[in-house]
């Protein structure tokens, strides 16, 4: 290796370089997820992927990062904080005739704008090596953010970011939750960091409790196919009649447990401009969003990950939250006016919704969670 290298104040220059370019926290960690390994592997073999069938499809890539980039020696772990202000999320929950939507999609999709950055990161680590550094590889340095192959959330915890809670997210003791992860890959054998946060989850178990469609079978294990993140969003068929009640207003996502959770009361509000509510999402009635067109659904959507569940899953997703809503007859002639210009699969989910608004209202016990307190800043 070339003595000109200096590692330790690589490493040093790495995470000056990340704060300057927006990222709350930056963290290096070594490439062992052996423990991780095992724990995807028993949680791959209980089925509680779903649908999701990406999340298997790397053999074990996933768990041994330089499997997936053959040279990775270190992982640098970033964190960005996404809250875009108080959105008056606990009212809109709490408000039946509003679509609540997950906070951390208000805005732009956030995978390109942390993929940017990273890219620009890894870009001064490139140019900060000296001239004769061995480059064996055709790459150098390779960025991720929420990528399949990518454990990111062990690779968090290892590098110093935090600690994987009862809700399996990434704690952070001066943070809270509510922040993106983003990673790169490099081949460089910088200094980790050792300062893992410990657990401090405690008795605790708000998380757990909270959870509308109680989607943990144990601490610190999710069933993705009963949480509503991967009811509303991953999954592309019909919602199974047992959670359509405790989904309740929640037409894209779920932000319960991250809410509820105490240490979000350190969270900080965003300074990226993209991540604030655009189009109105923040606080939309939900017949005013069930009545867009498809094209003005594009529109309002560009850039947004919403994009992502598609026409029909918007729809679907906004039918499920009309049937919870208290009977009304602008919904009603919503509901029916949509219903011949749609698929087999919404027209299923508006006939529920129907059925819904012709019961008496006392009758529709909607779960609505008392998530205790407003986000606080
Ligand atoms: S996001 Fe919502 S549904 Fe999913 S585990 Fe958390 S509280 Fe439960
Ligand atoms: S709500 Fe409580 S148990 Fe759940 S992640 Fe937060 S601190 Fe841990």
């Amino acid at each position: 290796m070339p003595n000109s290298l200096d590692l330790n104040q690589l490493a040093a220059d790495i995470k000056v370089w990340g704060r300057e370019l927006g990222f709350q926290q930056v963290g290096i960690t070594d490439i062992d997820l052996g423990d991780a390994e095992i724990r995807l592997k028993e949680w791959l073999a209980k089925g509680y992927n779903g649908t999701m069938e990406w999340m298997a499809a790397h053999d074990n890539k996933r768990s041994r990062p330089a499997d997936l980039v053959p040279g990775t020696v270190r992982v640098i772990s970033v964190r960005m904080d996404y809250l875009p202000g108080d959105t008056q999320q606990i009212k809109i929950l709490k408000d039946p005739t509003k679509a609540y939507i997950s906070r951390y999609t208000l805005g732009r999709d956030y995978h390109k704008l942390i993929r940017k950055r990273l890219s620009v990161l890894a870009k001064q680590i490139d140019d900060a090596l000296p001239a004769d550094y061995p480059k064996q590889h055709e790459w150098l340095n390779r960025a991720f953010v929420d990528s399949a192959p990518v454990m990111e959330r062990p690779l968090a915890e290892k590098a110093g970011l935090g600690w994987s809670g009862k809700h399996t997210l990434i704690i952070n003791s001066n943070a809270g939750s509510w922040f993106f992860l983003g990673e790169i890959l490099t081949f460089l054998p910088l200094p980790v960091d050792q300062s893992e946060q410990p657990n401090q989850c405690g008795a605790c178990s708000a998380c757990l409790k909270v959870c509308p469609t109680d989607a943990f079978p144990q601490p610190y294990e999710l069933d993705a196919r009963r949480c509503i993140s991967y009811l509303t969003i991953e999954n592309k068929g019909t919602i199974p009649l047992e959670f359509r009640e405790p989904i309740g207003n929640r037409i894209f996502g779920c932000d319960d447990c991250q809410a509820i959770c105490p240490w979000n009361k350190y969270a900080q509000f965003t300074g990226e401009t993209d991540f604030l509510p655009r189009h109105g999402l923040a606080d939309s009635d939900l017949v005013t969003l069930f009545n867009w067109s498809e094209a003005e659904y594009l529109k309002n959507t560009e850039g947004s990950a919403i994009r992502r569940i598609g026409y029909e899953g918007w729809l679907r997703n906004i039918a499920i939250g009309l049937g919870n809503a208290p009977s009304d007859a602008t919904i009603i002639a919503a509901l029916n006016a949509k219903r011949p210009t749609v698929s087999a699969l919404v027209q299923e989910h508006i006939d529920w919704a129907l059925g819904q608004q012709a019961k008496p209202n006392y009758r529709r016990k909607r779960k609505i969670q008392n998530t205790s307190r407003a986000i606080q800043s």
